[in-house]
């Protein structure tokens, strides 16, 4: 039964409901819809002119009908007369294929055909700027090594806990809160959850840390690497399998390699072996491969993979195994659309499991020292043309993602990557004025 989203509305003071999907950019749209008229909006959801978002829509297309998905709906905890609801992206209906939550859900039932129930957990870490976006919002900001600095994060306490008391509030079991490895950096942890669920909390938190971090005159990003010189934003995922009663790890296996058992390691064989493609969704922007492959930032480390490799406990390679019964992948950033992200990682590890797939050797060796004795670890792509080239090559993983998703992910970010480059920049006169 789908909750009634009136009744919602006078059991909790509710006045608006912000009807929202998530476009192909990440982008999350929304229609703001009085209490009084939820319930027909429920039944056919709102109305969208679908060119007017990134979906691959023409301007001649019938209406995109978002149908909320009354389970997902929160009250805003800083603003609680309105009430936040994903929505099923439809056109006179029928699923718009190419909508993140959409093309998550057909991947969640693909896992399911093979018994498999997929729970992750994510870390996006962002920066505290000034309104503008221009600079670090605290001055004083400045260590070389400002990771876990106590005296940093208790300045930018008021807009940390605001966030977590939210988060608390809202049940998700937050559990730890910090100032990461770059100045202005932070990084806030709750628990894992069975995947849309960690989507849809992904999504809103980042309108969530973006909308407390404006109340305190402040500005949020989770640009992949806002600086040249520190640390950039990464969005790890913690992936682990499960039968499908939710109760069985079907990762875990004390007596296997690492606590890591057949299946988990098959899927972890579809991560490296899509890894390169992968990364198209998982690192989807301009900005996202001056992160990955980075020279090393004032801070020491990256924090960030550059080749195809895993490891144990071990944070240099791409996929680290922190302890029995999941896996760390460390190549996502802050870029990420949260349902592509999730999507992807269905994709690659279920093509891996049903190909039994193996993820090679593993090297625990420090891959920024010593990255260089590895020989024939593939090196991720250096630039989003090059990850878009390599998820175009890779039919399997397309196929799995969806035909419709993958031509229009293709054509509009092919059409992004073109406008980046037709871009005059400071550099070329800089280095070409004089040729
Ligand atoms: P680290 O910084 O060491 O990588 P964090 O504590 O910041 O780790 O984040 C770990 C994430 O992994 C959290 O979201 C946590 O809930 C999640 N996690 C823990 N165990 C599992 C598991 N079995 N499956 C999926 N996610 C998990
Ligand atoms: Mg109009
Ligand atoms: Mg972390
Ligand atoms: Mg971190
Ligand atoms: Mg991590």
């Amino acid at each position: 039964m789908p909750k009634d989203l009136a009744k919602f509305a006078k059991d909790n003071g509710v006045k608006y409901f912000m009807i929202s999907y998530t476009d192909l950019f990440g982008g999350q749209r929304a229609k703001l819809v009085p209490a009084e008229a939820i319930a027909d909006m429920t039944e056919d959801g709102a109305g969208f002119a679908g060119f007017a978002t990134w979906l691959d829509l023409t301007p001649a297309h019938p209406d995109l009908m978002a149908v909320p998905d009354t389970d997902s709906v929160i009250q805003l905890p800083w603003k609680p007369e309105v009430a936040w609801v994903a929505a099923t992206a439809t056109m006179e209906g029928e699923l718009v294929r190419q909508a993140p939550r959409n093309v998550l859900k057909n991947l969640i039932d693909e896992a399911a055909k093979e018994g498999l129930r997929v729970k992750t957990g994510v870390e996006p870490e962002f920066f505290l700027l000034s309104a503008d976006g221009s600079k670090i919002s605290d001055e004083y900001d400045t260590a070389e090594k400002p990771c876990y600095d106590q005296q940093a994060i208790m300045r930018r306490y008021d807009v940390i806990a605001e966030i977590c008391d939210h988060m608390l509030a809202l049940g998700w079991k937050p559990y730890q809160n910090d100032h990461e490895d770059a100045n202005g950096q932070f990084e806030m942890n709750w628990e894992y959850d069975d995947v849309m669920a960690t989507a849809d909390k992904h999504s809103f938190f980042k309108f969530m840390v973006k909308s407390v971090a404006e109340k305190h005159g402040l500005r949020a990003t989770f640009m992949p690497k806002p600086f040249k010189g520190l640390t950039g934003s990464g969005c790890h995922a913690h992936i682990s399998v499960w039968d499908m009663d939710g109760k069985t790890n079907a990762f875990a296996d004390k007596g296997a390699e690492l606590g890591l058992s057949e299946r988990g390691r098959h899927f972890l064989g579809g991560i490296m072996k899509h890894a390169s493609a992968l990364a198209a969704i998982t690192n989807p922007t301009v900005n996202s491969y001056k992160r990955i492959n980075a020279p090393r930032t004032s801070s020491g480390a990256t924090w960030a993979p550059n080749t195809v490799t895993w490891t144990g406990n071990n944070r240099t390679h791409m996929v680290r195994v922190p302890g029995p019964g999941r896996f760390e992948l460390r190549l996502p950033d802050g870029a990420a659309n949260p349902y592509l992200l999730q999507a992807v990682i269905i994709a690659a590890g279920l093509d891996g499991v049903r190909s039994k797939a193996d993820p090679g050797r593993r090297y625990d060796i420090d891959m920024y020292a010593e990255g260089h004795k590895v020989k024939g670890a593939p090196k991720l792509p250096l630039n989003l043309l090059d990850a878009l080239r390599e998820y175009d090559k890779d039919k399997t993983l397309k196929a799995m993602m969806g035909e419709e998703f993958s031509n229009a992910y293709m054509k509009l970010k092919h059409r992004e990557w073109n406008s980046f480059v037709s871009h005059f920049s400071h550099w070329e006169h800089e280095n070409t004025l004089d040729v």
